[in-house]
């Protein structure tokens, strides 16, 4: 089975992403988490992407693609997109991979005013991708990741000139998916706010896999 969550930035599809694959034994495919890798790393992508990234805009298609293509070829039991497609053109990008069936996209929705609340308090270990919150889920020593003992950072586009920047490009050119998506009958609809289990079982059931 392969899935995409759709929803803006904030909306808590990493987190999702993460315990759904763990629940269906799915790969996590998360664009964003390969491209702050490959910047780890100080690759030639990542030094290419590092700044359109921190400036909360889309990198380009091609270089999205080559690495959703790559994580794909070992997502041999199925997928969680998580953060692709962005826009239409990356959508049919995807439609057009012959190996790939997809079979339901979800979309999470949140209030911007929350949004805004979740992305300016969020700390991400860059180390192993968890993510905490200064207020709702704080870290138990403050600045370092309970998973892995590193230090937790504020990612630069998590900063408020980039926030604002990332909505907008949300709406501009992620939000039309909805539609589009909507159209050939996959999308799945579910409230993006409560408890984070509240919200995997809002998922889970919109997909009809409930156990
Ligand atoms: P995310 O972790 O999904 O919020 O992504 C962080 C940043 O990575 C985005 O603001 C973009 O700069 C870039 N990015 C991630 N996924 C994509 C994508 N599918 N297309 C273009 N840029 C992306």
């Amino acid at each position: 089975m392969n899935l995409v969550l759709l929803g803006a930035p904030g909306a808590g599809k990493g987190t999702q992403a993460k315990l759904l694959c763990e629940r269906l034994g799915l790969s996590h495919l998360s664009t964003g988490d390969m491209l702050r890798a490959a910047r780890e790393s100080g690759t030639a992508v990542g030094r290419e992407v590092a700044a359109i990234m921190d400036a909360g805009q889309l990198v380009s298609d091609d270089v999205v693609m080559a690495l959703l293509q790559n994580g794909l070829r070992d997502a041999t039991k199925g997928a969680i997109l998580d953060g692709f497609p962005r826009n239409l053109q990356q959508a049919n990008r995807l439609e057009q991979l012959p190996t790939f069936h997809l079979d339901h996209v979800v979309s999470i929705d949140v209030p911007v005013e929350a949004l805004v609340e979740r992305l300016s308090g969020r700390r991400s270990c860059l180390a192993c991708g968890a993510a905490f919150h200064v207020a709702f889920s704080p870290p138990e020593r403050e600045g370092i990741c309970d998973s892995c003992g590193a230090a937790l950072v504020q990612r630069a586009d998590d900063r408020e000139e980039a926030i604002r920047k990332r909505l907008e490009v949300y709406e501009q050119s992620t939000r039309p998916l909805v539609d589009h998506y909507s159209k050939k009958g996959l999308l799945r609809a579910v409230h993006g706010t409560g408890e984070v289990g509240e919200v995997t079982q809002r998922i889970v059931k919109s997909i009809g896999v409930e156990r």
